[in-house]
Protein backbone atom coordinates (compact mmCIF):
# COMPACT_ATOMS: atom_id res chain seq x y z
CA UNK A 1 0.00 0.00 0.00
CA UNK A 2 2.91 2.34 0.71
CA UNK A 3 4.28 2.15 -2.74
CA UNK A 4 1.16 2.50 -4.32
CA UNK A 5 -0.09 5.74 -2.09
CA UNK A 6 3.63 7.07 -2.78
CA UNK A 7 3.43 6.54 -6.63
CA UNK A 8 0.00 7.63 -7.04
CA UNK A 9 0.89 10.94 -5.18
CA UNK A 10 4.03 12.07 -6.74
CA UNK A 11 2.27 11.13 -10.30
CA UNK A 12 -0.52 13.49 -9.27
CA UNK A 13 1.69 16.27 -7.58
CA UNK A 14 3.59 16.93 -11.20
CA UNK A 15 0.24 17.54 -13.02
CA UNK A 16 -0.76 20.47 -13.42
CA UNK A 17 -4.77 21.55 -12.51
CA UNK A 18 -5.90 24.83 -11.55
CA UNK A 19 -9.38 25.61 -10.22
CA UNK A 20 -11.52 24.91 -12.91
CA UNK A 21 -8.81 23.22 -15.19
CA UNK A 22 -8.74 19.72 -12.88
CA UNK A 23 -9.15 18.03 -16.42
CA UNK A 24 -5.03 16.58 -16.48
CA UNK A 25 -5.65 15.63 -12.99
CA UNK A 26 -9.21 14.53 -13.91
CA UNK A 27 -7.89 12.01 -16.15
CA UNK A 28 -5.18 10.74 -14.53
CA UNK A 29 -7.67 9.33 -11.98
CA UNK A 30 -10.71 8.19 -14.12
CA UNK A 31 -7.93 5.93 -15.97
CA UNK A 32 -6.57 4.75 -12.08
CA UNK A 33 -10.49 4.19 -11.72
CA UNK A 34 -10.87 2.73 -14.82
CA UNK A 35 -7.93 -0.10 -14.15
CA UNK A 36 -9.77 -1.01 -11.69
CA UNK A 37 -12.44 -2.20 -13.22
CA UNK A 38 -14.24 0.53 -12.42
CA UNK A 39 -16.94 2.99 -14.05
CA UNK A 40 -16.19 6.39 -13.02
CA UNK A 41 -18.72 9.26 -14.34
CA UNK A 42 -18.27 12.92 -14.70
CA UNK A 43 -20.76 15.83 -14.28
CA UNK A 44 -20.89 18.90 -16.12
CA UNK A 45 -18.41 20.97 -13.26
CA UNK A 46 -16.04 18.10 -13.87
CA UNK A 47 -16.81 16.61 -10.59
CA UNK A 48 -15.76 12.90 -10.82
CA UNK A 49 -17.32 10.17 -9.03
CA UNK A 50 -17.93 6.26 -8.81
CA UNK A 51 -20.75 4.22 -6.95
CA UNK A 52 -20.52 1.60 -4.29
CA UNK A 53 -23.80 0.21 -3.92
CA UNK A 54 -24.67 -1.44 -0.66
CA UNK A 55 -26.83 -1.06 2.38
CA UNK A 56 -27.38 1.69 5.02
CA UNK A 57 -26.54 5.11 5.02
CA UNK A 58 -25.50 6.84 2.22
CA UNK A 59 -22.38 8.35 2.60
CA UNK A 60 -19.96 10.66 0.61
CA UNK A 61 -16.36 10.34 0.64
CA UNK A 62 -14.87 13.42 -1.02
CA UNK A 63 -11.57 14.91 -1.87
CA UNK A 64 -10.71 18.00 -4.51
CA UNK A 65 -8.46 17.78 -7.50
CA UNK A 66 -8.17 21.32 -7.98
CA UNK A 67 -4.93 23.39 -6.83
CA UNK A 68 -4.36 27.24 -6.17
CA UNK A 69 -2.80 29.22 -8.84
CA UNK A 70 -3.45 32.27 -10.91
CA UNK A 71 -4.73 33.13 -14.69
CA UNK A 72 -3.40 36.01 -16.27
CA UNK A 73 -5.15 39.49 -16.34
CA UNK A 74 -2.71 41.37 -18.38
CA UNK A 75 0.05 40.93 -21.29
CA UNK A 76 2.43 44.59 -21.54
CA UNK A 77 3.71 45.36 -24.34
CA UNK A 78 7.59 44.34 -23.87
CA UNK A 79 5.78 40.73 -23.31
CA UNK A 80 5.88 40.58 -19.00
CA UNK A 81 3.03 38.74 -17.98
CA UNK A 82 0.79 40.11 -15.41
CA UNK A 83 -1.44 37.48 -12.67
CA UNK A 84 -4.52 37.55 -11.30
CA UNK A 85 -4.77 35.56 -8.39
CA UNK A 86 -6.95 32.21 -7.84
CA UNK A 87 -7.79 30.42 -4.09
CA UNK A 88 -5.91 31.37 -1.22
CA UNK A 89 -2.11 32.41 -2.87
CA UNK A 90 0.87 33.65 0.03
CA UNK A 91 2.04 36.86 -1.75
CA UNK A 92 5.14 37.29 0.72
CA UNK A 93 5.87 34.10 -1.05
CA UNK A 94 5.84 34.72 -4.93
CA UNK A 95 8.31 36.92 -5.77
CA UNK A 96 11.45 34.09 -7.47
CA UNK A 97 9.18 31.57 -8.01
CA UNK A 98 9.00 28.82 -10.99
CA UNK A 99 5.76 28.89 -12.65
CA UNK A 100 4.46 26.97 -16.05
CA UNK A 101 1.27 27.68 -18.01
CA UNK A 102 -0.19 24.44 -19.09
CA UNK A 103 -1.32 24.93 -22.23
CA UNK A 104 -4.61 23.10 -23.58
CA UNK A 105 -2.65 21.17 -26.20
CA UNK A 106 -0.73 19.04 -23.16
CA UNK A 107 2.48 20.87 -23.30
CA UNK A 108 3.48 23.83 -20.64
CA UNK A 109 5.47 27.27 -20.95
CA UNK A 110 8.17 27.51 -18.40
CA UNK A 111 8.39 31.48 -16.60
CA UNK A 112 9.48 32.72 -12.97
CA UNK A 113 7.64 35.36 -11.22
CA UNK A 114 10.21 38.24 -11.26
CA UNK A 115 11.82 39.72 -8.34
CA UNK A 116 13.94 42.78 -8.38
CA UNK A 117 17.22 42.74 -8.50
CA UNK A 118 18.53 43.05 -5.17
CA UNK A 119 21.48 45.04 -6.12
CA UNK A 120 19.13 47.70 -6.60
CA UNK A 121 16.72 47.08 -4.17
CA UNK A 122 16.35 50.25 -1.87
CA UNK A 123 16.84 49.57 2.41
CA UNK A 124 12.75 50.79 2.81
CA UNK A 125 12.02 47.78 -0.14
CA UNK A 126 13.73 44.64 1.40
CA UNK A 127 11.19 43.90 4.03
CA UNK A 128 8.18 44.19 2.17
CA UNK A 129 5.74 42.08 0.81
CA UNK A 130 5.22 43.39 -3.18
CA UNK A 131 1.58 42.59 -4.04
CA UNK A 132 0.84 40.44 -6.56
CA UNK A 133 -0.69 43.00 -9.05
CA UNK A 134 2.79 44.28 -8.94
CA UNK A 135 4.52 41.06 -9.57
CA UNK A 136 5.20 40.17 -13.50
CA UNK A 137 6.07 37.01 -14.69
CA UNK A 138 8.89 37.07 -17.54
CA UNK A 139 9.01 34.34 -19.94
CA UNK A 140 11.75 34.73 -22.21
CA UNK A 141 9.75 37.15 -24.97
CA UNK A 142 10.12 40.99 -25.16
CA UNK A 143 6.89 41.40 -27.04
CA UNK A 144 3.16 40.93 -27.00
CA UNK A 145 3.66 38.99 -29.77
CA UNK A 146 5.45 36.91 -28.69
CA UNK A 147 3.63 35.93 -25.87
CA UNK A 148 0.54 35.53 -27.91
CA UNK A 149 2.22 33.41 -30.08
CA UNK A 150 3.47 30.85 -27.53
CA UNK A 151 -0.06 29.94 -26.35
CA UNK A 152 -0.65 31.90 -23.86
CA UNK A 153 -3.57 34.28 -23.50
CA UNK A 154 -5.71 36.42 -21.13
CA UNK A 155 -7.25 33.75 -18.80
CA UNK A 156 -4.68 31.33 -19.23
CA UNK A 157 -3.74 29.18 -16.32
CA UNK A 158 -0.85 29.31 -14.24
CA UNK A 159 0.35 27.64 -11.18
CA UNK A 160 3.73 26.77 -9.05
CA UNK A 161 5.93 24.51 -11.43
CA UNK A 162 5.45 21.10 -9.74
CA UNK A 163 7.72 20.09 -7.88
CA UNK A 164 8.28 16.49 -5.59
CA UNK A 165 11.57 16.28 -2.89
CA UNK A 166 12.30 12.81 -0.90
CA UNK A 167 13.05 14.65 2.57
CA UNK A 168 14.36 12.49 5.65
CA UNK A 169 11.52 10.46 7.64
CA UNK A 170 9.66 9.62 4.55
CA UNK A 171 8.63 13.12 4.21
CA UNK A 172 7.62 14.43 0.90
CA UNK A 173 7.85 17.84 -0.02
CA UNK A 174 6.34 19.54 -3.11
CA UNK A 175 3.15 21.47 -5.22
CA UNK A 176 -0.24 20.70 -4.03
CA UNK A 177 -0.03 18.04 -1.79
CA UNK A 178 -3.19 19.52 -0.82
CA UNK A 179 -4.90 17.70 -2.13
CA UNK A 180 -3.26 15.55 -4.46
CA UNK A 181 -2.49 13.28 -1.15
CA UNK A 182 -6.35 13.20 -0.84
CA UNK A 183 -6.52 11.96 -4.08
CA UNK A 184 -4.27 9.72 -4.06
CA UNK A 185 -5.89 8.52 -0.55
CA UNK A 186 -8.74 7.93 -1.90
CA UNK A 187 -7.67 5.88 -4.90
CA UNK A 188 -6.45 3.75 -2.65
CA UNK A 189 -9.85 3.36 -1.27
CA UNK A 190 -11.68 2.71 -4.37
CA UNK A 191 -9.49 -0.19 -4.76
CA UNK A 192 -10.54 -1.69 -1.41
CA UNK A 193 -14.10 -0.82 -1.89
CA UNK A 194 -14.10 -2.41 -5.25
CA UNK A 195 -12.69 -5.76 -3.83
CA UNK A 196 -15.78 -5.88 -0.87
CA UNK A 197 -19.18 -7.94 -0.67
CA UNK A 198 -20.89 -5.85 1.32
CA UNK A 199 -21.47 -2.17 3.03
CA UNK A 200 -23.17 0.68 2.72
CA UNK A 201 -23.90 2.84 -0.34
CA UNK A 202 -20.67 4.73 -0.77
CA UNK A 203 -19.73 7.37 -3.37
CA UNK A 204 -16.42 8.19 -3.83
CA UNK A 205 -15.93 11.77 -5.14
CA UNK A 206 -13.11 13.84 -6.57
CA UNK A 207 -14.27 17.23 -6.53
CA UNK A 208 -13.23 20.48 -8.73
CA UNK A 209 -12.98 24.51 -7.69
CA UNK A 210 -12.47 23.86 -3.60
CA UNK A 211 -9.73 26.28 -3.66
CA UNK A 212 -11.94 28.56 -5.93
CA UNK A 213 -14.82 29.09 -4.24
CA UNK A 214 -15.57 25.74 -1.82
CA UNK A 215 -18.69 25.47 -3.99
CA UNK A 216 -17.72 22.93 -6.73
CA UNK A 217 -18.80 19.85 -5.12
CA UNK A 218 -22.40 21.27 -4.46
CA UNK A 219 -24.37 20.06 -7.49
CA UNK A 220 -22.91 16.77 -7.22
CA UNK A 221 -23.41 16.94 -3.91
CA UNK A 222 -27.57 17.82 -4.85
CA UNK A 223 -27.52 14.88 -7.21
CA UNK A 224 -25.94 12.39 -4.62
CA UNK A 225 -27.91 13.36 -1.32
CA UNK A 226 -25.73 11.59 1.17
CA UNK A 227 -26.79 10.73 5.21
CA UNK A 228 -23.40 11.01 6.02
CA UNK A 229 -20.35 13.01 4.11
CA UNK A 230 -16.44 12.67 4.48
CA UNK A 231 -14.33 15.33 3.89
CA UNK A 232 -10.84 14.15 3.11
CA UNK A 233 -8.08 17.15 2.55
CA UNK A 234 -5.38 18.61 4.64
CA UNK A 235 -5.42 19.57 8.40
CA UNK A 236 -2.49 22.26 9.14
CA UNK A 237 -0.11 20.47 11.63
CA UNK A 238 1.05 23.04 14.13
CA UNK A 239 4.58 21.41 15.05
CA UNK A 240 6.53 24.25 13.47
CA UNK A 241 8.26 27.50 15.46
CA UNK A 242 5.44 30.10 13.50
CA UNK A 243 2.17 27.85 14.92
CA UNK A 244 2.74 26.68 17.89
CA UNK A 245 0.32 28.21 19.60
CA UNK A 246 -2.41 27.33 17.44
CA UNK A 247 -2.80 23.52 18.08
CA UNK A 248 -1.21 20.12 19.08
CA UNK A 249 -1.03 18.41 15.24
CA UNK A 250 2.14 16.83 14.46
CA UNK A 251 3.47 15.66 11.50
CA UNK A 252 3.95 12.17 11.68
CA UNK A 253 1.68 11.34 14.41
CA UNK A 254 -1.23 9.98 11.98
CA UNK A 255 -4.15 10.95 10.63
CA UNK A 256 -6.50 14.04 12.13
CA UNK A 257 -10.19 14.91 12.73
CA UNK A 258 -11.38 18.61 12.98
CA UNK A 259 -13.39 19.48 16.23
CA UNK A 260 -13.80 22.83 14.79
CA UNK A 261 -13.13 24.84 11.87
CA UNK A 262 -14.91 28.37 10.62
CA UNK A 263 -13.41 31.46 8.58
CA UNK A 264 -14.94 34.77 8.88
CA UNK A 265 -13.59 36.73 5.83
CA UNK A 266 -15.94 36.74 3.44
CA UNK A 267 -17.03 33.41 3.80
CA UNK A 268 -18.84 33.36 7.18
CA UNK A 269 -18.48 29.31 7.09
CA UNK A 270 -17.24 26.18 8.92
CA UNK A 271 -18.10 22.84 10.27
CA UNK A 272 -19.04 21.64 14.00
CA UNK A 273 -18.66 18.36 13.08
CA UNK A 274 -21.94 15.55 13.76
CA UNK A 275 -21.20 13.90 17.10
CA UNK A 276 -21.88 10.27 15.91
CA UNK A 277 -19.15 10.70 13.48
CA UNK A 278 -16.50 12.11 15.79
CA UNK A 279 -17.03 9.18 17.84
CA UNK A 280 -16.97 6.49 15.19
CA UNK A 281 -13.63 8.09 13.94
CA UNK A 282 -12.73 7.56 17.76
CA UNK A 283 -14.03 4.31 18.44
CA UNK A 284 -12.23 2.95 15.05
CA UNK A 285 -9.04 4.43 15.59
CA UNK A 286 -9.01 3.18 19.09
CA UNK A 287 -9.85 -0.73 17.81
CA UNK A 288 -7.36 -0.33 15.15
CA UNK A 289 -4.49 0.97 17.42
CA UNK A 290 -4.52 3.66 14.48
CA UNK A 291 -3.24 7.41 16.63
CA UNK A 292 -5.75 10.46 15.80
CA UNK A 293 -5.02 14.02 16.07
CA UNK A 294 -7.29 16.40 16.69
CA UNK A 295 -8.09 20.29 15.46
CA UNK A 296 -10.19 23.15 16.04
CA UNK A 297 -9.53 26.51 14.71
CA UNK A 298 -10.35 29.50 12.83
CA UNK A 299 -9.07 30.73 9.29
CA UNK A 300 -9.34 27.45 7.40
CA UNK A 301 -12.57 25.86 5.85
CA UNK A 302 -13.39 23.45 3.32
CA UNK A 303 -16.06 22.50 0.93
CA UNK A 304 -17.72 20.55 3.48
CA UNK A 305 -19.08 23.93 4.78
CA UNK A 306 -21.34 23.66 2.07
CA UNK A 307 -22.16 20.12 1.72
CA UNK A 308 -23.53 20.22 4.95
CA UNK A 309 -26.19 22.23 4.43
CA UNK A 310 -27.43 20.47 1.01
CA UNK A 311 -31.33 18.48 1.27
CA UNK A 312 -32.27 17.38 4.49
CA UNK A 313 -28.77 18.36 6.11
CA UNK A 314 -25.81 16.31 5.64
CA UNK A 315 -24.14 14.49 8.79
CA UNK A 316 -20.68 16.04 8.44
CA UNK A 317 -16.87 15.29 9.60
CA UNK A 318 -13.43 16.54 8.02
CA UNK A 319 -10.88 14.16 8.11
CA UNK A 320 -7.05 14.32 7.31
CA UNK A 321 -3.58 14.41 7.00
CA UNK A 322 -1.40 16.92 8.34
CA UNK A 323 0.52 19.03 6.20
CA UNK A 324 2.89 22.31 6.87
CA UNK A 325 3.05 25.25 4.69
CA UNK A 326 0.16 24.79 3.31
CA UNK A 327 -0.91 26.92 -0.37
CA UNK A 328 3.24 27.39 -0.62
CA UNK A 329 4.85 26.01 -3.47
CA UNK A 330 6.54 23.72 -1.17
CA UNK A 331 4.40 22.34 1.36
CA UNK A 332 5.13 18.72 3.19
CA UNK A 333 3.65 15.97 4.38
CA UNK A 334 4.33 12.47 5.88
CA UNK A 335 3.80 9.53 3.55
CA UNK A 336 3.20 7.45 7.24
CA UNK A 337 0.38 9.72 7.98
CA UNK A 338 -1.53 9.08 4.83
CA UNK A 339 -0.85 5.07 5.26
CA UNK A 340 -2.61 5.76 9.09
CA UNK A 341 -5.40 7.67 7.50
CA UNK A 342 -6.51 5.30 4.49
CA UNK A 343 -6.42 2.32 7.01
CA UNK A 344 -8.91 4.40 9.63
CA UNK A 345 -10.83 5.63 6.43
CA UNK A 346 -10.76 2.41 4.97
CA UNK A 347 -11.74 0.81 8.81
CA UNK A 348 -14.49 3.90 9.50
CA UNK A 349 -16.17 2.56 6.03
CA UNK A 350 -16.24 -1.31 7.18
CA UNK A 351 -17.89 0.07 10.32
CA UNK A 352 -20.94 2.38 9.18
CA UNK A 353 -23.66 0.36 8.75
CA UNK A 354 -27.99 1.16 9.53
CA UNK A 355 -27.63 1.08 13.18
CA UNK A 356 -25.53 4.51 12.93
CA UNK A 357 -27.87 6.87 14.99
CA UNK A 358 -27.56 10.52 13.11
CA UNK A 359 -30.17 12.34 15.57
CA UNK A 360 -28.53 15.00 16.83
ZN1 LIG B 1 -7.34 21.49 0.14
Amino acid sequence: MKNKIYNNLIELMMLPGLSGYENRVCNHISNKLKELGLFPKKDVMGNLWVSFPGEGPNIMLFTHMDQIGFVVRKIEKNGFIRIERLGGVPEKALASQAVIFPLENGSEIFGIIANKSHHATQQDEKYNVVPYKDLYIDVGVDTFEEVIKLGINIGSPVVYKPTVEELSNERIAGTSIDDRAGCAIAIEIAEKLSLRKKGPPINLVFSVQEEFNLRGVIPLAQQLLPDIAIQLDLILATDTPDMRDRGNISLGKGPAISLFSFHGRGTLNGVIPHPALVKLFEKTALQNKIPLQKSAHNGALTDLSYVQLVGKGVACIDVGFPLRYSHSSLEICDLNDLIQLTKLLGEVLDNIDGKIDLNR
